[in-house]
């Protein structure tokens, strides 16, 4: 089942940032989506249209996207919570993706986005319809897919079956999140094949955050059990509020790294990557999670 390429997303400028606590300039933040997009990436998520009085950090999403380059091959995808969200992104004029969060646990629901479960489907799917209306694309995320913070265990018919409500919707595909970052390969696995039986023809797209050094073996899993998409952060840079600890999403060197050199073709330069990860760690004014822009080129350039 495995795909002879993977479509890679960049998800450092919002999923990355999001927790940290010092201020990142909105011109760096751009340099973050010019320097993506000069590796390959065509597809990133620049910044949530959350309430800036809970994310300080993503204050500027209209600063962010009046500063986008215009490029037609790319996608810009902002993350939204609600209707409000969407009208915000919608407004900018240079979002083309909405990003939607359904949550697989009531409980974390509720901490999150203060919903139910069921709710948060709901949410998502009006946010789908809010982006098609408007000539934009949907996509969705299934947070806390591998594991919740409150609840424990997550069952995958829980998953499965808001899998295949959010497909209704009509998004490009359906993600499975690993927000708290506690999957292991077997249960990607298993859930990956489940829900991408459940939504065919729909891509499934994943989502592993690294916190318990599962995060490589997990993309690994997904895309041997035919996930198509994946979501990478430069560097490894983001957490979660609710999984402290120092590791975030899987770093997207590490990824590129590792499939191309598994053959699967990601459309992305690594060279320009570990460019681009060296360049982070200078604004971050730390070393970041990532390893592969920590260790030489192999094989060595010629
Ligand atoms: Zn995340």
């Amino acid at each position: 089942m495995t795909a002879a390429s993977i479509e890679f997303v960049e998800v450092g400028p919002r999923d990355g940032l999001q927790n940290e606590s010092t201020p990142i300039a909105t011109a760096d933040k751009l340099e973050l989506i010019a320097r993506a997009i000069g590796a390959g990436a065509r597809r990133i998520e620049v910044t949530s249209f959350v309430n800036p009085k809970k994310v300080p950090q993503l204050a500027d999403a209209e600063e962010v996207c009046a500063g986008l380059p215009d490029r037609q091959d790319v996608t810009f995808i902002g993350l939204v919570m609600n209707g409000r969200g969407a009208e915000r992104a919608i407004a900018t004029g240079r979002i083309n993706q909405l990003g939607a969060v359904a949550v697989a646990t009531d409980r974390f629901a509720m901490a999150n986005q203060g919903q139910t479960r069921d709710g948060s489907v709901d949410a998502a799917s009006e946010i789908i319809a809010m982006a098609k209306k408007a000539g934009l694309t949907g996509q969705v995320t299934i947070g806390a897919s591998f594991g919740c913070p409150f609840e424990g265990e997550v069952q995958e018919d829980v998953v499965v079956a808001m899998a295949r409500r959010l497909a209704a919707a009509g998004p490009v595909e359906v993600a499975l999140a690993d927000t708290i970052g506690v999957a292991n390969p077997a249960h990607v696995r298993s859930l990956v094949t489940r829900v991408r039986e459940a939504i065919s023809p729909l891509p499934v797209r994943v989502h592993f955050h690294n916190t318990r050094n599962t995060g490589l073996a997990n993309v690994w899993a997904a895309v041997e059990a035919g996930a198509t998409v994946v979501d990478a952060s430069l560097g490894g840079l983001g957490g979660c509020p609710f999984a402290p600890g120092a590791a975030g999403n899987v770093p997207s060197e590490d990824v590129v790294y590792m499939l191309e050199r598994a053959g699967i073709a990601t459309g992305m330069d690594l060279g320009k990557l570990v460019e681009a990860s060296h360049w982070l760690a200078g604004v971050m004014g730390r070393k970041l999670p990532g390893m592969v822009a920590q260790a030489p080129a192999f094989p060595a350039a010629a």
